[in-house]
């Protein structure tokens, strides 16, 4: 740590600059996707899958999964939670 202090001490204003964009972007990158993943998934639990595969079957017309070829009336369809 003490190291680490003392290269930041040695360094002026414009190589703090450079070190925070470096590090700071792909943390603030990281937080992004992360964010997305997590709004994505809860959006994807509220709606009814499949209870094979896991597939979104709301608004098809099919019996069948689209995605393993499953018979909805037979695997079943998992509804979504609030
Ligand atoms: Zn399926």
């Amino acid at each position: 740590m003490q190291m680490v202090l003392g290269l930041i001490g040695n360094l002026g204003w414009p190589e703090l600059v450079i070190l925070l964009v470096l590090f700071g972007v792909p943390v603030l990158l990281v937080i992004g996707v992360v964010a997305v993943f997590m709004v994505k998934k809860k959006s994807r639990q509220k709606e009814a899958t499949c209870g094979g595969c896991g597939y979104i079957v709301e608004g098809i017309s099919s019996l069948l999964c689209p995605e393993c070829g499953g018979d909805l009336r037979k695997v079943g369809i998992v509804k979504g939670r609030e």
